[in-house]
C-alpha cells in the first residue's frame, strides 16, 4: 500500500477538469477575482492516491486504486462523495472536488470541497467483495478523512450501505472513547446506522425543487409536461418520483445499458419496481420501446434531467435539443461548447452546483444531527432543505437578472465571491 498526500500543478486537459476550470475562470474574470486568491482556488489542497489488496471470493488477490482529493477548506471540513467507476481517476476527483467547493459555497454551508472513489467496475464484484474493497480502502483512507476535517458520502455506485461499511470500519479503528463520537464521519449512512431521515430523497427533491422554483419563475405550470432522465439511479429516480406527482410525465430513460421511450408517459414507480428487479436496468421495460442512445437528447420533451456522469451533453447532441430546460442533477453534465449553443437557442440550465445540491444539504443536516445528539423528523428535513434551495435560487435569478449571466456563472460568482471574502478576512499565512 503506497499513500501520498501531493500538491498538484495546474494543468489543463479535455474532460471535467477542463471543464470546471474554464466555468471558473470565466465567473473569475467577470468579477476580477483577487489574483492572490485565484491562485489558491485553482489548485487542489491535497490529493491522496492509495493502492490496495484485497482478497476476491476466488481466493486471487486483486489490487485497487482509490483517490481522495481536498480542494478546499476555507470554510469548512472538505466534504463529497466517494464514486465507484471505471472513469475515476486523478483528474476526474480533481474536478469533481472542485465542484464540491462551488456547491458548498453557494448553498452557504460551512464545508469545503473534496471527492474521490475507486476505479473500479462494481458490476463486476460480489457484495461481500465489494464490502471488502470498501473497508480496505476506508484503512487506507485512514486518518485523511475524519468527522471535522473531510466528511465522505455517496455518489455514483455507492449507497446508504457502503458508507455504513466506511463508518464501522472507520470506528474499528478508534478507541472506544471515540467511537460515539465519530458518527459524522460519513453522510448519507442508513437510517439504523445514524443516517437522517430525507437523505435518500434529498438530491432528487432538490432537482425537483430547483425545476418548480424555475417554472414558477417563469409562470409555466409543470402539468403535462415532458420530461427526459439520464441515469435511472438515486438522482434521476427521485426527481422523476417528485416530478410525476406533480403531473409532469416521463416519456424516457437512459442508463447505462441503453435507452427507453413512450411518448405517452412511462409510470416512474413500475421503472423503478422494474429496475430494481432487474439488476438496475431499464432495458425491457414492457411498456416501451428501445431507441438509440444517440437520439436520446433530441426528443420531442420541455425538460432534460442529466443524472449520470459527466460531459454527456456536448457539441455534438445539443443542437438536437429540443427541450427549454435542462436541470443538472449530474456533476458536470453539459460541457462548455454545448452549452455555448444551447444558451444561444435559448435553453436554460439549472446548473448542477445548484441544482444537485439538496444532496449535500441533505448531508449536513445528517451530520448536525450526529454532531448534536438529535433525531429529526422527515418533514422537518424536507421543510429546511426547501427553504434553503429556494434561497439559493432566489440569489442565483438575481445576480443572473442583475449582472445579465446565465445561471451557471451567476451560481459561480456567489461561491467565488463568498470565498474571496474569507480569504480577504483571514489573510495568509504565516
Ligand atoms: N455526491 C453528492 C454530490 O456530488 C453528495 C455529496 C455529499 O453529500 O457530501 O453533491
Amino acid at each position: 500500500m503506497t499513500t501520498r498526500v501531493t500538491k498538484q500543478k495546474k494543468q489543463h486537459k479535455q474532460g471535467m477538469l477542463d471543464n470546471v476550470m474554464r466555468q471558473f475562470d470565466n465567473a473569475a474574470d467577470i468579477i476580477g477575482l483577487n489574483p492572490n486568491i485565484r491562485k489558491i482556488l485553482e489548485v487542489t489542497n491535497n490529493e491522496l492516491v492509495v493502492h490496495f489488496p484485497v482478497r476476491m471470493d476466488n481466493g486471487e488477490v486483486e489490487v485497487f486504486t482509490g483517490y481522495r482529493v481536498q480542494h478546499n477548506n476555507a470554510l469548512g471540513p472538505y466534504k463529497g462523495g466517494l464514486r465507484y467507476h471505471p472513469t475515476v481517476d486523478i483528474d476526474a476527483a480533481r474536478a469533481l472536488a472542485m465542484w464540491m467547493t462551488w456547491k458548498t459555497s453557494l448553498a452557504g454551508l460551512p464545508y469545503g470541497g473534496a471527492k474521490g472513489g475507486i476505479q473500479l467496475d462494481p458490476t463486476k464484484y460480489s457484495n461481500s467483495e465489494l464490502e471488502r474493497i470498501t473497508r480496505r480502502f476506508t484503512y487506507a483512507l485512514g486518518d485523511n478523512i475524519g468527522p471535522e476535517l473531510d466528511i465522505p458520502a455517496p455518489d455514483v455506485n455507492t449507497n446508504a450501505q457502503t458508507m455504513a461499511w466506511i463508518l464501522d470500519t472507520y470506528m474499528s479503528t478508534k478507541s472506544p472513547a471515540e467511537r460515539s463520537t465519530n458518527m459524522h464521519v460519513v453522510t448519507g449512512k442508513p437510517i439504523g446506522a445514524g443516517g437522517s431521515e430525507g437523505r435518500d430523497r434529498a438530491t432528487g427533491y432538490g432537482v425537483f425543487l430547483t425545476i418548480k422554483f424555475w417554472t414558477e419563475s417563469k409562470k409555466v405550470d409543470l402539468k403535462d409536461k415532458k420530461f427526459i432522465v439520464q441515469g435511472f439511479g438515486n438522482v434521476g429516480y427521485w426527481a422523476a418520483h417528485f416530478l410525476e406527482k406533480e403531473g409532469a410525465v416521463l416519456i424516457a430513460v437512459q442508463d447505462a445499458y441503453g435507452s427507453i421511450t413512450n411518448e405517452s408517459g412511462i409510470s416512474v414507480e413500475k421503472l423503478f419496481e422494474f429496475s430494481q428487479a432487474n439488476k438496475g436496468s431499464i432495458l425491457g421495460f414492457s411498456d416501451s420501446h428501445a431507441i438509440d442512445n444517440t437520439d436520446f437528447f433530441g426528443l420531442d420533451c420541455d425538460i432534460i434531467i442529466p443524472a449520470a456522469l459527466g460531459n454527456q451533453i456536448t457539441a455534438e447532441n445539443a443542437q438536437h435539443i429540443k427541450a427549454y430546460l435542462i436541470a443538472e442533477g449530474a456533476n458536470g453534465p453539459t460541457d462548455v461548447e454545448a452549452e455555448e449553443i444551447l444558451l444561444k437557442k435559448g435553453i436554460d440550465i439549472i446548473p448542477d452546483i445548484l441544482c444537485n445540491s439538496g444532496g449535500v444539504i441533505g448531508s449536513y443536516y445528517e451530520w448536525l444531527q450526529n454532531r448534536n445528539g438529535e433525531i429529526w423528523q422527515l418533514e422537518e428535513v424536507m421543510e429546511k432543505l426547501e427553504k434553503k434551495l429556494r434561497e439559493s435560487f432566489s440569489k442565483v435569478s438575481e445576480i443572473s437578472e442583475d449582472r445579465k449571466v446565465d445561471m451557471r456563472t451567476a451560481a459561480f460568482i456567489i461561491a467565488i465571491e463568498r470565498l474571496e471574502k474569507t480569504y480577504v478576512q483571514r489573510g495568509i499565512f504565516p
